[in-house]
Order: structure tokens, then C-alpha cells, then sequence
């Protein structure tokens, strides 16, 4: 088991033993005991935003795209509008999901080495009275980048409009209070900071938005105002729910308590980050994101310039020493990513490193 490689993957992730042990039980669906689990691991992760008096949260099956598409589809109107603020691919998936769904959209594009700022969204708003709903990745997971959510949340308050926050890979590691950042909804999963593994997502409602958004979806299955109503007057999922994700998600969470809860795990993300980033810099490797606006999830690394590199071969060559790395994600610069997430530490990230160099070594490749 232990022979497994390690996944320096932003979802799936290296999940624990235990967390995986968790999956060996089969539960029914009907089970008192299976919908017990469903509700007390709604109830923790409303605690970690701190959104037990103002928001629901509603669990769907599914990858994490599923919840952002369900959240789109349910929380904004069909005669709502949709401001997507767009610095990489996750950006522009959201974007791509107002298009589908046929919600009327428009986008505002920074740089993938530039976070939005609030300033900006300030002025958009100001421009465009039209929008009803701001929609934001908080780290774009295809850089790594950090985008400022709290002052947006602020400024989108203070114009009446609403925010939807994608925070798929930060949720459970960065600090979110929703008592102190205002959002209409939040949306998760469970394959990332929280280490479970993947198979289902969730979105935290606000009451109000929640409740008035019967009829908005088009999508008898992505319909989340149902599957909150029929899950708090049931207290089963509407459809088959994901119950070994349910049960490993649960399992990981009383790990993540025993262990401090987001405090510790943030620290933990940020000490790997840190080795991860002084031991590549000790290759010569250089990260695309300056220090202030890298989240400690993931790191974006320039490709070597030495023409024996090539990511495939590299990839490999490092699969078969034990450490999943990641492909880049841009279209201009030649890149490869490596998460900082996941059951793994400090000295995980250094190991990693060290078969970085033995592989480079063994490629010839000498120019970084
Ligand atoms: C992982 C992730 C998602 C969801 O991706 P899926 O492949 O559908 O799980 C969405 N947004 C961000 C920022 C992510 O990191």
C-alpha cells in the first residue's frame, strides 16, 4: 500500500491510510446511521466558514465542477448577471458554465500572474449596474495564484450584488469567515484541502438565496434548492448518494480536527510550500508567481530551457521514483506545476526534490 506513488496532485490527493480504511464499510442509503454521517459532516463543514446562522450547505454528487455548475445554475436568476473575473482556466470554466446554461455573463480578464483587485471590480460594477452576481476563483489552481478575496467580497457588498466564490482549492486550508466575508454562495469538495478523496462537492448557501431560488435550475439533477429540500425534510440525499466519499470525507475530517483544524493544516500547506520553493530554487528552478500572490496550494515552475528536457519523459522518470507531478497549464510559457496538498509534509516535498534532481541528472539536462 505504502508503495503507492505520492500524489503532488491538487485533487485527487495523497489521501491517509486511514482516511482510505474509512471505504471499507458499505452503507445503505436509507440508514439512519448513513444519513446521521451526511448531516454531522454538513454541520462541521458549515463550522469551518463559520456559516451555521446564515448559510446551508448543500452536498451533490459529483466532481467539483458539478457543485459550480449546480451553484450557477440554482443561485443566479435566469434574468440574473453574471461578472466572472477570470485570471486562468478555472475562470474561464466558470464563464464557460454561465454560456452553457444560458446565463448572461460578462468577463473581466487580468493576467495569470495578476490577481483581480477589488479596485477593479469597484469600477466594473460601477459600470455595468446590469450584473446581479460576481463570480471568483480564490486560488486559481491552474497558477497557484491567490486573488483577494476578503476586499472583493467587501466591495461586491457594498454595490447590493452577490458573490459566488469557486474556492475548490483553498477551502479548509485558507481562511474563510463568513461572518466576515459576505457571500452568496461558496462551493468545495471533497478530493482537496480537506484530503478526502473525490466524488462529491458542496456549496454553502446563503439562507435567503437558497430559499428563493426554487425553479431558477434547468437541471432536474444539479437543482440544488431541491436537494436541500428534500435532504432537510428526509434527511437522505435525493439520488444514490457517493457514500464511501461520504465516509472517507467524514473519516478525514476528525483527522483534520485531531490534528488543530485550518490553522494547522494552512501551516502545514505553507511549510511545504516554502521547502518545496527553496529546494527547486537550489536546482536553479524559478516559479512563475512572485511570493506575495502564491498561495501556499500549488507552485507553478518554468520548464527547463535545456532541450533535453520534455515534460513527458521528466514525468515519468519522476512517476517511477515515487511522486506524481503535475502538467502546466498556460498557453504562453513552457511550465509544469507541483501541489502542496495532500497527506504529505515537509519532508515529502524535500524527497520530491531530491528525485527532481536525480532525474535531471540521469536526462543530461543541465541548462534550468
Ligand atoms: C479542482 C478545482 C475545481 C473542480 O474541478 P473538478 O475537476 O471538477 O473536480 C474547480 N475549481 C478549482 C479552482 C479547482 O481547483
Amino acid at each position: 500500500m505504502s508503495n503507492a506513488p505520492l500524489l503532488l496532485t491538487p485533487g485527487p490527493l495523497t489521501t491517509s491510510e486511514r482516511t482510505r480504511r474509512a471505504m471499507l464499510t458499505d452503507w445503505g442509503s436509507w440508514d439512519r446511521d448513513f444519513n446521521q454521517l451526511t448531516a454531522s459532516l454538513c454541520e462541521q463543514l458549515l463550522g469551518i466558514v463559520n456559516g451555521s446562522a446564515t448559510h446551508q450547505c448543500v452536498p451533490l454528487q459529483g466532481s467539483g465542477t458539478f457543485a459550480v455548475e449546480a451553484a450557477i445554475g440554482t443561485l443566479v436568476p435566469r434574468d440574473g448577471k453574471v461578472l466572472v473575473l477570470v485570471n486562468g482556466a478555472y475562470g474561464q470554466r466558470l464563464a464557460k458554465i454561465c454560456q452553457v446554461l444560458g446565463r448572461e455573463f460578462s468577463t473581466f480578464h487580468t493576467a495569470e500572474d495578476q490577481p483581480t483587485t477589488a479596485a477593479d471590480v469597484d469600477q466594473l460594477l460601477a459600470a455595468d449596474p446590469s450584473v446581479t452576481h460576481v463570480a471568483l476563483i480564490h486560488c486559481e489552481t491552474s497558477t497557484g495564484i491567490l486573488n483577494p478575496l476578503a476586499e472583493i467580497a467587501q466591495v461586491v457588498a457594498r454595490h447590493g450584488k452577490r458573490l459566488i466564490i469557486d474556492a475548490m482549492s483553498s477551502f479548509g486550508a485558507l481562511p474563510i469567515d463568513a461572518a466576515q466575508v459576505p457571500f452568496t454562495a461558496l462551493i468545495a469538495a471533497s478530493g482537496k484541502c480537506l484530503e478526502g478523496v473525490p466524488g462529491m462537492g458542496f456549496v454553502f448557501a446563503e439562507n435567503a438565496a437558497l430559499a428563493g431560488a426554487a425553479g431558477n435550475s434547468h437541471s432536474l439533477a444539479m437543482d440544488l434548492h431541491d436537494q436541500h429540500q428534500y435532504m432537510a425534510r428526509t434527511g437522505q440525499w435525493r439520488f444514490t448518494p457517493p457514500t464511501h466519499v461520504v465516509a472517507a470525507l467524514h473519516e478525514a475530517l476528525r483527522q483534520y480536527n485531531e490534528e488543530g483544524g485550518l490553522p494547522t493544516r494552512h501551516q502545514r500547506y505553507a511549510d511545504n510550500c516554502k521547502a518545496l520553493l527553496e529546494a527547486m530554487a537550489g536546482l536553479g528552478f524559478k516559479s512563475f508567481l512572485p511570493a506575495e500572490i502564491q498561495a501556499p496550494i500549488i507552485v507553478t515552475f518554468h520548464a527547463p530551457r535545456d532541450s533535453r528536457y520534455q515534460f513527458k519523459d521528466f514525468y515519468e522518470r519522476v512517476k517511477a521514483k515515487g511522486y506524481i507531478l503535475y502538467p502546466g497549464k498556460l498557453t504562453q510559457v513552457e511550465t509544469f506545476r507541483v501541489g502542496c496538498i495532500g497527506c504529505v509534509g515537509k519532508g515529502g516535498m524535500r524527497a520530491a526534490v531530491e528525485a527532481v534532481a536525480q532525474v535531471l541528472h540521469e536526462m543530461n539536462v543541465t541548462e534550468i
